[in-house]
């Protein structure tokens, strides 16, 4: 009998593995994933931004893990020798409108308690020379690394300390009983006392299996990306972000230097119609059936019929793609436009049709399930692992921790 279960060996899930073995090193502590490696989806693929903190409500979930994870995770890079970057990230506003929402993300960077900078035109122009703009924000604390690094560094630290990983072990059942959990896989069946699961896109499914019928459901959205031709790979000092639309809860696609010294233009943001699908042709049944019988998810689409066929253009021509990039880096030309691995987000939709803003757990007496961990839950990993285990130690009166909480 384990201790403890974790379903998801994504950067989340070996967060919260990694620090719970801490916490208790004589429990046993089981991670079941259903891939042949560590950060398979989207911990695997994506911006590999650290965040900074600069768009979340003030004193929301996302606000406070962000700031904090954000820190966090370069202090785990230090200490175990994972290359990363602080290379900051710059904000460009375009238009008067764009102006405006820019003016509010002063706001709430100065509520957020970020250090940051209002640059002019000028001041724009003298630090990133290829980029148009009427005005900037600059945020230095931002930076990139690998997460798929940062995970396997965890998943490492995880085994030292004598946890144990099962990879290739898809769970298709839970039965939660009065003393343990009993979690079936299509290898074998294996009990613990207690369940976590940090399953990313399947976050739904697995709160089905426990019986219960959640108050969201999972849709998933493709980011796709192109990465520039390497003699543009010195195109921008800094990460250079658009204003978003405050409405959505996507950033807008930006230029990226990714930790490889490649630059990346992304991610969009489309309806996928497969949840573990990485090419634009690929299509699962069952997953949109799922999608478009939700309620909640009708109305989003409807609600946003209209960006929403835009996104779908420009994901289908690459001239609306460039469009959008053109807009605050006018220099960029089609053919600067190379092809670049998709990812796809996890996002929850509430049956009333709201993109759920914040990050989102669903407890039971022997679970605890991360329900809603989309962007910037990658920065933000460490805290919501530290948070997970504070809940279990409560929740399940776990008596003592033996650590003293350095991941
Ligand atoms: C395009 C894109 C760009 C992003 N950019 C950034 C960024 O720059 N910075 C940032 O902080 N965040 C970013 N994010 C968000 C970030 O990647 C995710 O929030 C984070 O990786 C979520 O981690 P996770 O462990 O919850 O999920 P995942 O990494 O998806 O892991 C879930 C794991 O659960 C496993 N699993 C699921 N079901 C089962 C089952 N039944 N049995 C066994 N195993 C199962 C899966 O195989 C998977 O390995 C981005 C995301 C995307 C998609």
């Amino acid at each position: 009998m384990y201790d403890f279960i974790i379903i998801g060996g994504g950067i989340v899930g070996m967060s919260t593995a990694m620090q719970l073995q801490q916490a208790f090193p004589d429990r046993k502590v089981l991670v079941l994933e259903k891939e042949a490696r560590l950060a398979e989806h989207q911990t695997g693929h994506n911006s590999g931004v650290i965040h900074a903190g600069v768009y979340y409500t003030p004193g929301s979930l996302k606000a406070k893990f962000c700031l904090e994870g954000n820190r966090a995770t370069k202090a785990f890079c230090d200490r175990h020798g994972i290359p990363y970057l602080e290379c900051g990230k710059v904000l460009a506003a375009t238009n008067a409108l764009e102006m405006e929402r820019m003016k509010a993300l002063w706001e709430r960077t100065e509520a957020n308690g970020l250090e940051r900078y209002w640059l002019s035109a000028a001041e724009l122009e003298e630090r990133e020379p290829n980029i148009t703009g009427m005005a900037g924000i600059l945020v230095p604390s931002s930076g990139i690394v690998d997460f798929r690094t940062v995970t396997e560094a965890m998943g490492r630290e995880f085994r030292t300390l004598g946890g144990e990983i099962r990879f290739g072990s898809t769970v298709t059942g839970i039965e939660e009983l009065r003393s343990e959990v009993r979690i079936h896989s299509d290898r074998d069946t294996v009990a613990g006392r207690h369940l976590i699961s940090c399953s990313g896109l399947m976050a739904d499914r697995i709160v089905r299996m426990l019986g219960l019928e959640p108050s969201f459901r999972i849709c998933p959205f493709r980011g796709e990306y192109y990465r520039l031709k390497p003699e543009h790979n010195r195109i921008v000092n800094h990460l250079i972000y658009p204003i978003p639309d405050p409405s959505m809860p996507f950033l807008g696609v930006h230029l990226t230097s990714m930790i490889d010294g490649s630059v990346t233009v992304g991610p969009n943001a489309v309806l996928a119609w497969k949840r573990e699908g990485y090419r634009k042709t690929d299509l699962s049944l069952r997953d949109s059936l799922e999608t478009l019988s939700y309620p909640g998810i009708l109305k989003v689409l409807k609600q946003n019929l209209k960006p929403g066929l835009k996104e779908l253009k420009n994901s289908l021509f690459k001239g609306g793609y460039l469009k959008m990039v053109q807009k605050y880096c006018p220099m960029l030309e089609k053919a600067d436009l190379m092809p670049y691995p998709a990812g796809v987000r996890a996002q929850a939709v509430s049956r009333d049709g709201k993109l759920v803003d914040d990050f989102l757990f669903v407890n039971t007496a022997r679970t605890i399930n991360v329900c809603n961990a989309p962007s910037p839950a990658a920065t933000s990993a460490l805290p919501i692992g530290g948070h997970i285990v504070d809940t279990a130690i409560q929740q399940f009166h776990l008596g003592p921790r033996a650590d003293s909480r350095v991941a």
